[in-house]
Protein backbone atom coordinates (compact mmCIF):
# COMPACT_ATOMS: atom_id res chain seq x y z
CA UNK A 1 0.00 0.00 0.00
CA UNK A 2 1.10 3.53 -1.12
CA UNK A 3 -0.09 6.19 1.37
CA UNK A 4 -0.63 9.56 -0.17
CA UNK A 5 -0.99 12.87 0.41
CA UNK A 6 -3.07 14.94 -1.85
CA UNK A 7 -2.64 19.13 -2.24
CA UNK A 8 -4.89 20.99 -4.29
CA UNK A 9 -7.49 18.08 -4.10
CA UNK A 10 -10.21 20.12 -5.36
CA UNK A 11 -8.55 21.30 -8.48
CA UNK A 12 -8.31 19.98 -11.93
CA UNK A 13 -5.33 17.65 -11.21
CA UNK A 14 -6.36 17.05 -7.83
CA UNK A 15 -10.14 15.96 -9.61
CA UNK A 16 -8.39 13.43 -11.74
CA UNK A 17 -6.06 12.03 -9.26
CA UNK A 18 -8.70 10.77 -6.74
CA UNK A 19 -9.98 8.76 -9.79
CA UNK A 20 -6.37 7.59 -10.09
CA UNK A 21 -6.59 6.87 -6.83
CA UNK A 22 -9.60 5.17 -6.33
CA UNK A 23 -9.08 3.04 -9.57
CA UNK A 24 -5.93 1.77 -7.94
CA UNK A 25 -6.36 -0.36 -4.92
CA UNK A 26 -2.40 -0.36 -3.72
CA UNK A 27 -3.13 3.46 -3.17
CA UNK A 28 -4.47 4.84 -0.36
CA UNK A 29 -5.63 8.52 0.54
CA UNK A 30 -4.74 9.52 4.13
CA UNK A 31 -4.43 12.97 3.71
CA UNK A 32 -6.08 15.97 1.48
CA UNK A 33 -5.99 19.75 0.89
CA UNK A 34 -8.05 22.56 -0.62
CA UNK A 35 -7.15 26.08 -0.70
CA UNK A 36 -10.82 27.47 0.02
CA UNK A 37 -13.76 24.82 -0.99
CA UNK A 38 -15.01 22.46 1.92
CA UNK A 39 -13.09 18.63 1.68
CA UNK A 40 -14.28 17.18 4.77
CA UNK A 41 -14.88 13.51 4.70
CA UNK A 42 -12.82 13.17 1.45
CA UNK A 43 -9.68 11.54 3.36
CA UNK A 44 -9.09 10.55 6.95
CA UNK A 45 -7.00 13.92 7.39
CA UNK A 46 -8.36 16.88 5.63
CA UNK A 47 -8.19 20.46 5.50
CA UNK A 48 -9.20 23.83 3.59
CA UNK A 49 -6.51 26.66 3.54
CA UNK A 50 -3.74 26.90 6.51
CA UNK A 51 -0.22 25.09 6.98
CA UNK A 52 -0.05 22.43 4.39
CA UNK A 53 3.02 21.32 5.85
CA UNK A 54 1.09 20.91 9.35
CA UNK A 55 -1.12 18.40 7.34
CA UNK A 56 2.16 16.50 5.93
CA UNK A 57 3.52 16.08 9.57
CA UNK A 58 0.22 14.62 10.52
CA UNK A 59 -0.32 12.38 7.92
CA UNK A 60 3.23 11.25 7.16
CA UNK A 61 2.52 9.87 3.93
CA UNK A 62 4.29 7.52 1.59
CA UNK A 63 3.93 10.16 -1.82
CA UNK A 64 2.95 13.75 -1.67
CA UNK A 65 0.95 15.06 -5.01
CA UNK A 66 1.44 18.60 -4.52
CA UNK A 67 -1.24 19.52 -7.28
CA UNK A 68 -1.60 23.03 -5.35
CA UNK A 69 -1.22 25.92 -8.23
CA UNK A 70 1.82 28.80 -7.59
CA UNK A 71 4.12 29.57 -5.22
CA UNK A 72 1.70 28.42 -2.26
CA UNK A 73 2.98 25.12 -3.13
CA UNK A 74 6.60 25.80 -2.22
CA UNK A 75 6.77 24.38 1.40
CA UNK A 76 4.96 21.30 0.55
CA UNK A 77 7.70 20.59 -1.83
CA UNK A 78 10.39 21.41 0.22
CA UNK A 79 8.78 19.33 2.75
CA UNK A 80 8.89 16.31 0.69
CA UNK A 81 12.33 16.66 -0.68
CA UNK A 82 13.95 17.51 2.40
CA UNK A 83 12.33 14.16 4.19
CA UNK A 84 12.96 11.53 0.67
CA UNK A 85 9.32 11.62 0.79
CA UNK A 86 8.40 10.45 -2.78
CA UNK A 87 6.76 13.79 -4.68
CA UNK A 88 4.55 13.71 -7.33
CA UNK A 89 4.94 17.32 -8.65
CA UNK A 90 2.36 18.91 -10.64
CA UNK A 91 3.10 22.20 -8.68
CA UNK A 92 5.99 23.40 -11.20
CA UNK A 93 5.97 27.18 -9.63
CA UNK A 94 7.34 25.81 -6.69
CA UNK A 95 10.54 24.55 -8.74
CA UNK A 96 11.06 27.34 -11.20
CA UNK A 97 10.82 29.44 -8.13
CA UNK A 98 12.81 27.69 -5.55
CA UNK A 99 14.90 25.68 -8.15
CA UNK A 100 18.14 25.53 -6.40
CA UNK A 101 16.96 25.11 -2.82
CA UNK A 102 14.62 22.48 -4.31
CA UNK A 103 17.80 20.26 -5.51
CA UNK A 104 19.87 20.71 -2.55
CA UNK A 105 16.77 19.62 -0.21
CA UNK A 106 16.47 16.34 -2.94
CA UNK A 107 20.27 15.54 -2.12
CA UNK A 108 19.27 15.73 1.46
CA UNK A 109 16.34 13.79 1.57
CA UNK A 110 17.34 11.47 -1.55
CA UNK A 111 13.63 10.30 -2.29
CA UNK A 112 12.14 10.38 -5.61
CA UNK A 113 11.23 13.62 -7.18
CA UNK A 114 8.25 12.43 -10.33
CA UNK A 115 7.15 14.98 -12.72
CA UNK A 116 3.47 15.10 -12.99
CA UNK A 117 3.49 17.61 -15.81
CA UNK A 118 2.91 15.74 -19.15
CA UNK A 119 5.97 17.03 -20.70
CA UNK A 120 8.47 16.22 -18.06
CA UNK A 121 6.34 13.04 -17.10
CA UNK A 122 7.44 11.88 -21.10
CA UNK A 123 10.87 13.24 -20.76
CA UNK A 124 11.60 11.45 -17.30
CA UNK A 125 10.50 8.13 -18.94
CA UNK A 126 12.50 8.74 -22.19
CA UNK A 127 15.83 9.68 -20.25
CA UNK A 128 15.62 6.80 -17.72
CA UNK A 129 18.38 4.95 -17.61
CA UNK A 130 20.40 6.91 -19.89
CA UNK A 131 23.88 7.85 -19.03
CA UNK A 132 23.80 11.56 -19.36
CA UNK A 133 26.64 12.07 -22.32
CA UNK A 134 24.51 10.05 -24.38
CA UNK A 135 21.83 12.74 -24.30
CA UNK A 136 22.27 15.58 -26.78
CA UNK A 137 18.93 17.54 -26.31
CA UNK A 138 15.77 17.29 -25.05
CA UNK A 139 12.69 18.15 -26.65
CA UNK A 140 9.30 20.08 -25.02
CA UNK A 141 6.39 20.46 -26.97
CA UNK A 142 3.43 22.99 -26.99
CA UNK A 143 0.31 22.86 -27.92
CA UNK A 144 0.49 26.39 -28.87
CA UNK A 145 -2.57 27.33 -26.84
CA UNK A 146 -5.97 28.78 -28.22
CA UNK A 147 -4.14 31.74 -30.08
CA UNK A 148 -1.75 30.16 -31.82
CA UNK A 149 -1.11 32.10 -35.37
CA UNK A 150 -2.05 34.63 -34.00
CA UNK A 151 -0.41 38.05 -34.99
CA UNK A 152 0.12 40.64 -31.58
CA UNK A 153 -2.63 42.83 -33.27
CA UNK A 154 -5.19 40.33 -33.20
CA UNK A 155 -4.54 39.98 -29.33
CA UNK A 156 -5.07 43.05 -28.14
CA UNK A 157 -8.71 42.80 -27.09
CA UNK A 158 -8.71 38.95 -25.98
CA UNK A 159 -10.87 38.45 -23.03
CA UNK A 160 -10.70 35.75 -20.57
CA UNK A 161 -13.39 33.34 -21.98
CA UNK A 162 -11.08 33.62 -25.11
CA UNK A 163 -7.54 32.70 -23.23
CA UNK A 164 -9.92 30.16 -21.13
CA UNK A 165 -11.21 28.05 -23.81
CA UNK A 166 -7.79 25.54 -24.63
CA UNK A 167 -7.83 23.76 -27.55
CA UNK A 168 -6.44 20.07 -26.39
CA UNK A 169 -6.10 20.14 -22.58
CA UNK A 170 -8.94 20.69 -19.61
CA UNK A 171 -6.92 22.50 -16.84
CA UNK A 172 -7.58 24.84 -14.01
CA UNK A 173 -7.86 28.60 -15.00
CA UNK A 174 -3.87 30.08 -14.32
CA UNK A 175 -2.49 27.28 -16.93
CA UNK A 176 -4.50 27.47 -18.92
CA UNK A 177 -3.75 31.48 -19.42
CA UNK A 178 -0.23 30.19 -19.18
CA UNK A 179 -0.92 27.84 -22.21
CA UNK A 180 -2.55 31.07 -23.98
CA UNK A 181 1.11 33.42 -23.52
CA UNK A 182 3.27 30.92 -23.80
CA UNK A 183 4.69 31.55 -19.91
CA UNK A 184 3.63 27.81 -19.73
CA UNK A 185 6.17 26.43 -21.78
CA UNK A 186 8.30 29.14 -20.36
CA UNK A 187 7.89 27.77 -16.46
CA UNK A 188 8.26 24.12 -17.82
CA UNK A 189 11.74 25.23 -19.72
CA UNK A 190 12.91 25.91 -16.27
CA UNK A 191 11.07 23.10 -14.91
CA UNK A 192 13.35 21.04 -16.96
CA UNK A 193 16.33 22.80 -16.31
CA UNK A 194 15.97 21.70 -12.96
CA UNK A 195 14.56 18.22 -13.42
CA UNK A 196 17.21 17.06 -15.43
CA UNK A 197 20.20 19.22 -15.33
CA UNK A 198 20.01 20.07 -18.86
CA UNK A 199 21.64 23.58 -19.61
CA UNK A 200 19.35 25.81 -21.34
CA UNK A 201 20.92 25.37 -24.83
CA UNK A 202 20.51 21.57 -24.63
CA UNK A 203 16.21 22.34 -24.03
CA UNK A 204 14.17 23.22 -26.91
CA UNK A 205 10.51 23.93 -27.47
CA UNK A 206 8.01 23.25 -30.60
CA UNK A 207 4.82 24.40 -31.16
CA UNK A 208 2.75 20.78 -31.85
CA UNK A 209 -0.82 21.44 -31.98
CA UNK A 210 -2.61 17.90 -30.96
CA UNK A 211 -0.41 17.15 -27.74
CA UNK A 212 0.25 13.73 -29.04
CA UNK A 213 3.88 13.82 -28.50
CA UNK A 214 4.30 14.80 -25.02
CA UNK A 215 8.14 15.49 -25.41
CA UNK A 216 11.13 13.84 -27.54
CA UNK A 217 15.24 13.57 -26.15
CA UNK A 218 17.37 13.53 -28.88
CA UNK A 219 20.19 10.97 -28.55
CA UNK A 220 23.76 11.17 -29.59
CA UNK A 221 23.93 9.24 -32.22
CA UNK A 222 20.89 10.17 -34.03
CA UNK A 223 18.40 8.63 -32.94
CA UNK A 224 15.54 10.44 -31.29
CA UNK A 225 13.28 9.22 -28.69
CA UNK A 226 9.55 10.10 -28.10
CA UNK A 227 6.82 9.87 -25.60
CA UNK A 228 2.95 9.41 -27.47
CA UNK A 229 -0.28 8.84 -26.18
CA UNK A 230 -3.70 10.99 -25.97
CA UNK A 231 -3.51 14.28 -23.92
CA UNK A 232 -5.04 12.77 -20.61
CA UNK A 233 -3.05 14.08 -17.16
CA UNK A 234 -4.16 10.86 -15.45
CA UNK A 235 -1.60 9.00 -17.48
CA UNK A 236 1.13 10.62 -15.46
CA UNK A 237 -0.63 11.03 -12.39
CA UNK A 238 -0.86 7.28 -12.47
CA UNK A 239 2.26 7.19 -13.51
CA UNK A 240 3.90 9.10 -10.46
CA UNK A 241 1.44 7.73 -8.12
CA UNK A 242 2.62 4.15 -8.93
CA UNK A 243 6.37 4.45 -9.70
CA UNK A 244 8.44 2.39 -10.69
CA UNK A 245 5.35 0.01 -11.06
CA UNK A 246 4.05 1.60 -13.71
CA UNK A 247 0.40 0.43 -12.53
CA UNK A 248 -2.35 -0.54 -15.26
CA UNK A 249 -4.61 2.20 -16.12
CA UNK A 250 -8.14 1.69 -18.30
CA UNK A 251 -7.21 4.61 -20.11
CA UNK A 252 -7.02 3.51 -23.81
CA UNK A 253 -3.49 4.10 -25.81
CA UNK A 254 -3.31 5.20 -29.38
CA UNK A 255 -5.64 4.08 -32.17
CA UNK A 256 -3.20 4.33 -35.02
CA UNK A 257 -5.76 2.72 -37.76
CA UNK A 258 -6.97 5.98 -38.72
CA UNK A 259 -4.05 7.12 -39.70
CA UNK A 260 -1.95 9.96 -37.45
CA UNK A 261 -0.52 13.04 -38.51
CA UNK A 262 2.18 14.86 -36.70
CA UNK A 263 2.65 18.46 -36.66
CA UNK A 264 5.57 20.69 -35.91
CA UNK A 265 6.77 23.99 -35.97
CA UNK A 266 8.94 26.52 -34.11
CA UNK A 267 7.06 28.67 -31.77
CA UNK A 268 6.30 32.10 -32.51
CA UNK A 269 8.69 34.34 -29.87
CA UNK A 270 7.65 37.93 -31.25
CA UNK A 271 3.82 37.44 -30.46
CA UNK A 272 4.28 35.73 -26.98
CA UNK A 273 7.37 37.37 -25.76
CA UNK A 274 6.68 34.97 -22.24
CA UNK A 275 8.73 32.10 -23.72
CA UNK A 276 11.53 34.07 -24.75
CA UNK A 277 11.60 36.01 -21.17
CA UNK A 278 11.45 32.57 -19.11
CA UNK A 279 14.08 30.92 -21.40
CA UNK A 280 16.43 35.25 -20.10
CA UNK A 281 15.72 34.70 -16.62
CA UNK A 282 16.35 30.72 -16.71
CA UNK A 283 19.88 31.89 -18.17
CA UNK A 284 20.73 34.56 -15.58
CA UNK A 285 19.82 31.93 -12.70
CA UNK A 286 19.81 33.31 -9.14
CA UNK A 287 16.06 34.72 -8.42
CA UNK A 288 14.93 35.83 -12.29
CA UNK A 289 13.31 32.93 -12.35
CA UNK A 290 11.55 33.54 -9.08
CA UNK A 291 10.34 36.89 -10.05
CA UNK A 292 9.33 35.50 -13.57
CA UNK A 293 7.20 33.37 -12.09
CA UNK A 294 5.95 35.89 -8.71
CA UNK A 295 5.52 38.91 -11.68
CA UNK A 296 3.44 36.18 -13.82
CA UNK A 297 1.58 35.05 -10.87
CA UNK A 298 -0.03 38.70 -10.50
CA UNK A 299 -0.58 39.71 -13.83
CA UNK A 300 -2.39 36.12 -14.64
CA UNK A 301 -4.85 37.12 -11.80
CA UNK A 302 -5.20 41.02 -12.88
CA UNK A 303 -5.48 39.76 -16.55
CA UNK A 304 -8.29 37.24 -15.49
CA UNK A 305 -9.97 39.76 -13.30
CA UNK A 306 -10.43 42.10 -16.44
CA UNK A 307 -7.96 44.80 -14.91
CA UNK A 308 -4.73 44.05 -17.13
CA UNK A 309 -5.04 43.51 -20.55
CA UNK A 310 -3.99 40.22 -22.37
CA UNK A 311 -0.52 41.74 -24.13
CA UNK A 312 -0.28 43.77 -20.34
CA UNK A 313 0.73 40.25 -18.98
CA UNK A 314 3.96 39.83 -20.67
CA UNK A 315 4.77 43.71 -20.09
CA UNK A 316 4.58 43.35 -16.40
CA UNK A 317 6.62 40.33 -16.31
CA UNK A 318 9.25 41.96 -18.48
CA UNK A 319 9.21 45.01 -16.60
CA UNK A 320 9.61 43.23 -13.27
CA UNK A 321 12.45 41.19 -14.63
CA UNK A 322 14.24 44.63 -15.87
CA UNK A 323 13.31 45.96 -12.43
CA UNK A 324 14.67 43.06 -9.60
CA UNK A 325 18.11 42.37 -8.86
CA UNK A 326 17.98 38.91 -9.30
CA UNK A 327 20.46 37.95 -6.54
CA UNK A 328 20.65 34.65 -5.40
CA UNK A 329 18.73 33.19 -2.17
CA UNK A 330 20.54 31.69 0.16
CA UNK A 331 17.61 30.44 2.07
CA UNK A 332 13.96 29.85 2.34
CA UNK A 333 13.15 33.10 3.96
CA UNK A 334 15.53 34.44 1.32
CA UNK A 335 12.96 33.42 -1.21
CA UNK A 336 9.89 34.21 -0.28
CA UNK A 337 11.80 37.86 -0.15
CA UNK A 338 12.56 37.54 -3.50
CA UNK A 339 8.66 36.44 -4.21
CA UNK A 340 7.34 39.21 -2.25
CA UNK A 341 9.37 42.04 -4.00
CA UNK A 342 8.74 40.89 -7.51
CA UNK A 343 5.06 40.69 -6.46
CA UNK A 344 5.20 44.36 -4.92
CA UNK A 345 7.22 45.31 -8.76
CA UNK A 346 4.43 43.77 -10.36
CA UNK A 347 1.44 45.36 -8.50
CA UNK A 348 3.25 48.86 -9.69
CA UNK A 349 3.33 47.67 -13.14
CA UNK A 350 0.02 47.37 -12.91
CA UNK A 351 -1.17 49.96 -11.35
CA UNK A 352 0.64 52.14 -13.71
CA UNK A 353 -0.15 49.52 -16.71
P1 LIG B 1 -6.59 24.36 -10.24
O1 LIG B 1 -6.71 25.82 -10.13
O2 LIG B 1 -7.62 23.59 -10.96
O3 LIG B 1 -6.46 23.74 -8.77
C1 LIG B 1 -5.59 24.26 -7.81
C2 LIG B 1 -5.79 23.55 -6.49
O4 LIG B 1 -4.89 24.14 -5.53
C3 LIG B 1 -7.19 23.69 -5.91
O5 LIG B 1 -7.53 22.49 -5.24
C4 LIG B 1 -7.02 24.81 -4.89
O6 LIG B 1 -7.98 24.74 -3.84
C5 LIG B 1 -5.63 24.50 -4.37
N1 LIG B 1 -4.95 25.62 -3.73
C6 LIG B 1 -4.69 26.84 -4.24
N2 LIG B 1 -4.02 27.59 -3.34
C7 LIG B 1 -3.85 26.81 -2.25
C8 LIG B 1 -3.24 27.00 -0.99
N3 LIG B 1 -2.68 28.17 -0.66
N4 LIG B 1 -3.24 25.95 -0.12
C9 LIG B 1 -3.82 24.79 -0.43
N5 LIG B 1 -4.40 24.55 -1.62
C10 LIG B 1 -4.42 25.56 -2.50
O7 LIG B 1 -5.14 24.08 -10.86
P2 LIG B 1 -4.67 22.81 -11.72
O8 LIG B 1 -4.92 23.05 -13.15
O9 LIG B 1 -5.14 21.55 -11.09
O10 LIG B 1 -3.09 22.94 -11.55
C11 LIG B 1 -2.42 22.59 -10.34
C12 LIG B 1 -0.92 22.58 -10.60
O11 LIG B 1 -0.62 21.56 -11.55
C13 LIG B 1 -0.39 23.88 -11.20
O12 LIG B 1 0.90 24.13 -10.72
C14 LIG B 1 -0.33 23.59 -12.69
O13 LIG B 1 0.66 24.34 -13.35
C15 LIG B 1 0.05 22.11 -12.67
N6 LIG B 1 -0.35 21.38 -13.88
C16 LIG B 1 -1.67 21.27 -14.19
C17 LIG B 1 -2.05 20.57 -15.31
C18 LIG B 1 -3.51 20.38 -15.65
O14 LIG B 1 -3.82 19.64 -16.59
N7 LIG B 1 -4.43 20.98 -14.94
C19 LIG B 1 -1.08 20.02 -16.15
C20 LIG B 1 0.25 20.16 -15.82
C21 LIG B 1 0.61 20.84 -14.66
MG1 LIG C 1 2.79 20.62 -19.25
Amino acid sequence: MKRIALLGATGSIGRQALQVIDAQPELELVAAASGSQPIEGLAPLTQTGGDLVALLERSQPDVVLNAVVGFAGLPATLWALDRGVTLALANKESLVAAGELALRAHARGGGFLIPVDSEHSAAFQCLEGRAPETVESLVLTASGGPFRGRTRDELEDVTPEHALAHPTWNMGPKITVDSATLANKGLELIEAHFLFGLDYDNIEVVVHPTSVVHALVRLRDGAALAHLGYPDMRIPISFALTYPERAATAIPSLDLSGGLTLEFHAPDLETFPLLALAREAGERGGTYPCAYNAANEVAVAAFLDRRLPFLGIAEVVAETLAAVDGAEAGDLDELVAADAEARAIAQQELAAA
